[in-house]
Formats: structure tokens, sequence, C-alpha cells
């Protein structure tokens, strides 16, 4: 089999933090195949066809874009971030395994990007300087019992967290039982951080101790990050830097 199939991430938003890498893959590719905003993000070109999809069918994209490789096209499936952190990576090895097993033959690589949870770090300063754990707060492939049992476990462990897909607008409620779980488990007035549209010309950030968090300050474009009890705020006159030190 000739074709190839390279999962690339687009990083958080800024052109400048696409890797020269995935640049170089995006220029070679014969097909991009991906979740409508992401594939957007791709200039169209002579010899380059865009396979725009809706969400929530990962598992159907991946698997056309394992026969197009099949067929002989380099193709190029694209994520925003990083392609492994909650995205389009794990579908495509999902699809492989459960696929043909002349799949197995094809040049299947994995390019990574700037996840979002390093973007929001770097724009607020350093919170994820220590031990910290990520967590996706979205309930569709998994049940919510288990997103409130690792917000537990990792608050009582005093791990920074960061959270993804914070709150949609079809269960906000889940964000609502979020702060209450951690107001319960941190027990003080923690730093969180809300990084919205990190590296975009709309990013705003927010710092606010967790007693004074409300859901409405998430949303889906939003990446969160608590602090854990070492981490540490300066005020400074362009704006706070939130901090979580080396030795904790
Ligand atoms: N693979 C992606 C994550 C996909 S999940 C990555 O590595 O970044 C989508 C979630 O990522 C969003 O709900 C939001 O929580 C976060 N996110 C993605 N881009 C973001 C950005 N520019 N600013 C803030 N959060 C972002």
């Amino acid at each position: 089999m000739t074709g190839s199939v390279t999962i690339v991430g687009l990083g958080p938003g800024n052109e400048a933090m696409v890797t020269p890498e995935v640049r170089d893959a995006l220029a070679q590719a014969t097909d991009v195949v991906g979740y409508i905003p992401y594939v957007a993000r791709v200039a169209p070109r002579e010899g380059l066809t865009l396979h725009a999809s809706d969400n929530r069918v990962e598992i159907d994209r991946s698997r056309h874009a394992l026969e197009m490789a099949a067929a002989g096209g380099r193709v190029v499936v694209v994520s925003s971030g990083d392609p492994g952190v909650f995205a389009m990576a794990s579908a495509v090895f999902e699809a492989l395994e459960a696929g043909p097993r002349g799949w197995r033959g094809l040049d299947i690589r994995v390019l990574p990007g700037i996840t979002a949870m390093l973007a929001a770090a770097a724009a607020a300063g350093a919170p994820l300087g220590h031990d910290f754990c990520t967590i996706n707060l979205s309930d569709n492939l998994k049940p919510w019992a288990l997103i409130e049992k690792r917000l537990r476990l990792a608050a009582e462990a005093d791990f920074a967290m960061a959270f993804y897909n914070p709150r949609s607008a079809s269960r906000p409620e889940g964000f609502v039982r979020t702060l209450e779980v951690l107001r319960e488990a941190c027990g003080d007035a923690r730093p969180i951080l809300f990084a919205r549209a990190v590296s975009t010309p709309d990013q705003v950030l927010k710092i606010v101790p967790l007693t004074e968090a409300t859901p409405e300050m998430a949303d889906m474009r939003t990446m969160v990050i608590v602090g854990s009890s070492a981490t540490r705020i300066i005020e400074t006159p362009r704006g706070l830097i939130l901090y979580t030190p080396r030795s904790a």
C-alpha cells in the first residue's frame, strides 16, 4: 500500500503556532479530513480535496481517511490543538484496529500540535509548573459519575487541574456540579483560570478565586485551569501572573 494517513494538530488557533512539520504535511496532502471548523483553517488549493464533516462522527471520518489512503491518497486528518489530546488520533487507531487487516500496512503518523492546555497555561504564566492532571469534562463518551470521581481524587491528591470541554450549551449542569465538587474537595480559595479562545484575537483570560467562579465564566471555547494549593498569583501593572512553584 502506498497511501498515507497523517494525523496532525493545528494548534489553538494562531497560525504562528502551527508547526513547520504540520505545514509540510498539509502542503503535500491530496485530501484533508476533519471537523468543519478545523478543515476551514486549511487553505484550498489545486490538487487538494477538503472533506469536512460534522462533530461526533469521528470513527466514520477515520474509516473514510483510511479507505482513501488504501486507495493511494496522501490523507491528512486535522484536529485542533494536539491530535492525541481528546481528538482524532485515537479515533483513527480505533478504526485501524477494527478495520481490514490490510490497513495496517499503511504509513500512519501522528504529528503533535500545541494543545489548548499548554497555550492557556503559557498565556497566564506557569500554573502547570508542578504536578498536574487533565480531565475532559464532557460526558459524551463516559459517565458523569466517573468524571466526578476523578475530580475528587485529583483534588485530594492536590494536583493542579486542566479541564477541556468544560461546559456545553446542551448540558450546562455538568460544570455547575464541577464547581460544587471542587469547592467541597479543595475547601479554600485557590485560583482558577478561565482562558477563552487562547491565541486568537478573541482571547480573554480571567483569574478568580474558586469561591468567586461562576458557571457562566466557561463555554466550549474555554480552557479551565485550577491551581493546586501551592499555586500563586503575582500582581503586576500588566495584569496577574499565575504560577505554581517548582517545589510544591
Ligand atoms: N485536541 C484539542 C482539544 C479538543 S477538545 C487540543 O489539544 O487542544 C476541545 C476543547 O479544547 C474546547 O472545549 C476547549 O476546552 C479547548 N480549547 C481548544 N482550543 C482552545 C483555545 N484556543 N482556547 C481555549 N480553549 C481551547
